[in-house]
């Protein structure tokens, strides 16, 4: 299974990233979740990242594509992989399309989670996650067993710092501009596959399932 998963901040792509990987065991490639490793690390990648992430504002694009390519061409990524946060912009989309026709391989599907504003903003202030391996929590809507502990691997949960209402207004304005147009160019190539994100987390998975398989 080769796919991306694309929708607003908040949607519930990382939510469904982790139920997906692990039904096709194919690698979750999370830009998001890179840059943040990067950041907290403090390598290189992480020091000019930090800025974006912080404000909401996109990464350049020669800094994300060189990441992405860089990690589709790892030997794990051979038999499929599934793309979280990634492309973001229509450059993004170019170069994405590019490294395929280079690796010879091709699309099996574009998952578009759809949810408007009012639920993303509720969704993105309240939610935690793990520190040590990136699961995902709701306060409200999908809380963990022990409050402030991973179910997982008993991690401590964390609010992401670009989680406060001012940056997630900020980041659902950068996605309306930048990411948005996306959902065209894929429709266009007949790979869009519509998803309604405001429904329980299973149900959500089995529709994704649905249009996969
Ligand atoms: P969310 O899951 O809430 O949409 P992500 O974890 O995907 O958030 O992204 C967090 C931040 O990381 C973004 O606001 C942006 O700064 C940066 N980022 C992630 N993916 C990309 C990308 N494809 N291009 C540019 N910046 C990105
Ligand atoms: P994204 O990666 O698109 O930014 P997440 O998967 O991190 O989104 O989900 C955002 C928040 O919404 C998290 O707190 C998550 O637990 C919660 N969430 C995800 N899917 C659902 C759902 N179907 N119903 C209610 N809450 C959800
Ligand atoms: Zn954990």
């Amino acid at each position: 299974m080769r796919a991306i998963l694309m929708g607003p901040p908040g949607a519930g792509k990382g939510t469904q990233a982790e139920l997906l990987t692990q039904h096709f065991t194919i690698p979750h490639i999370s830009t998001g979740d890179m840059f943040r490793a990067a950041i907290k690390e403090q390598t290189p990648l992480g020091i000019k990242a930090k800025q974006y992430l912080d404000s909401g504002a996109l990464v350049p694009d020669e800094v994300t594509i060189g990441i992405v390519a860089e990690r589709l061409a790892q030997a794990d990524c051979s038999n499929g992989f599934l793309l979280d946060g990634f492309p973001r912009t229509a450059a993004q989309a170019d170069a994405l399309a590019k490294i395929l026709s280079d690796l010879n391989i091709g699309l099996d599907g574009v998952v578009n989670i759809e949810l408007d504003d009012k639920n993303l903003l509720e969704r993105l202030t309240g939610r935690r996650v793990c520190k040590q391996c990136t699961a995902t929590y709701h306060m409200v809507f999908n809380p963990p067993l022990e409050p402030g502990k991973c179910d997982k691997c008993g991690g401590e949960l964390y609010q992401r710092s670009d989680d406060t209402l001012e940056t997630a207004k900020n980041r659902l304005r950068v996605y309306n501009e930048q990411t948005e147009p996306l959902i065209a160019y894929y429709n266009e190539q007949g790979l869009l596959r519509r998803i309604q994100g405001d429904q329980e987390i299973e149900k959500v998975f089995h529709d994704i399932l649905d249009v996969l398989e």
